[in-house]
C-alpha cells in the first residue's frame, strides 16, 4: 500500500497502485482519524496499520457509495473497530442493505458497477449538510444515486469519491477514459454527475481527492477542463441517439 500525506488533516492510502488503483483517506480530527471509504477485500489490516502508524485510532467510517471497491472491506473493519460510527447517505444506505432498486422520481437508467451488500448497518445516514466533525457532507449523484462528496471547512479539501477520477486522465464521472474506463463503466446517471461536478466545482476546493488517481493540489483548472469534456461529450452521445 502507497501512503501519502497532505498537509496536517489528509493521509491518501492507495491499495493495488499499479493494476486498479483504489484509494481511502484517513482525516485527522481532535480525537482521531475519520475513514473515508474501505477499498477492496483485504484491505483492513494495511488501513488499521497506517493509522496505528501514523499514531490515532479510526473513529468513523465514511462511504462516498456503495460500490464494492469502496466498502468491501467495512465487514471487516467493523468487526476490528466495533466502536467506530459508520456513515453513508441514507439513499446508498439502501444499497448497502441489499435493495438494488431505483426510485420513481429518480431517472430510469441502469444502475451499474458492482454494488456490494453488507451486514455492517450504518450507525447514521447521511443527509447533505451533515457535519462529520470537520467535513460537511454534499450531495454529489450521479455516479450512484446516493453518492456523497465531503469537504473539509479547515483547509477546503474535497474528498470527492467517484464523482471525479484522475487515474487514466481526470475526468468527470460517467466520462469514458480508455486507460481506466472503471468509473466511467460503473455510472448510474452521466448528466446528474455533471450537475454534481459543476455544484462541487463551486465550492473552489483548494485539493481534489477522489477514489481512483492521484490527489489534484492545484484542482480548479482540471475540473473546469473535465467539467468542459464531459459537456462535449453527453452533447455528443445526445447528436449520436437523435
Ligand atoms: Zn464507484
Amino acid at each position: 500500500m502507497k501512503i501519502t500525506t497532505f498537509g496536517a488533516n489528509l493521509i491518501q492510502l492507495t491499495l493495488y497502485p499499479v493494476v486498479f488503483p483504489v484509494n481511502c483517506y484517513l482525516v485527522r480530527e481532535d480525537d482521531g482519524f475519520t475513514l473515508i471509504d474501505t477499498g477492496l477485500p483485504g484491505s483492513t489490516a494495511a488501513i488499521l496499520a497506517a493509522a496505528q502508524a501514523h499514531g490515532a485510532p479510526i473513529r468513523r467510517i465514511v462511504l462516498t457509495h456503495a460500490h464494492m471497491d469502496h466498502v468491501a472491506s467495512l465487514d471487516a473493519l467493523h468487526a476490528a473497530l466495533p466502536a467506530a460510527e459508520v456513515l453513508i447517505s441514507a439513499r446508498d444506505a439502501r444499497f448497502l442493505g441489499g435493495e438494488r432498486s431505483l426510485d420513481a422520481d429518480e431517472t430510469q437508467g441502469k444502475l451499474r458497477g458492482a454494488y456490494q451488500t453488507c451486514k455492517t448497518k450504518p450507525t447514521r445516514t447521511l443527509a447533505p449538510g451533515d457535519r462529520i466533525e470537520s467535513l460537511e457532507a454534499i450531495a454529489a449523484p450521479g455516479h450512484t444515486p446516493g453518492h456523497m462528496a465531503f469537504f473539509d471547512m479547515r483547509d477546503h479539501a474535497l474528498i470527492a469519491g467517484d464523482a471525479f477520477q484522475t487515474r487514466g486522465g481526470v475526468a468527470v464521472s460517467g466520462t469514458w477514459r480508455p486507460l481506466f474506463p472503471f468509473p466511467a463503466m460503473g455510472t448510474w446517471h452521466a448528466p446528474t454527475a455533471l450537475a454534481s461536478a459543476r455544484a462541487l466545482r463551486e465550492l473552489k476546493p483548494s485539493l481534489l481527492a477522489i477514489g481512483h488517481g492521484v490527489v489534484l493540489t492545484d484542482p480548479l483548472p482540471p475540473i473546469d477542463q473535465a467539467i468542459a469534456d464531459a459537456a462535449q461529450h453527453l452533447k455528443e452521445d445526445v447528436a449520436h441517439a437523435a
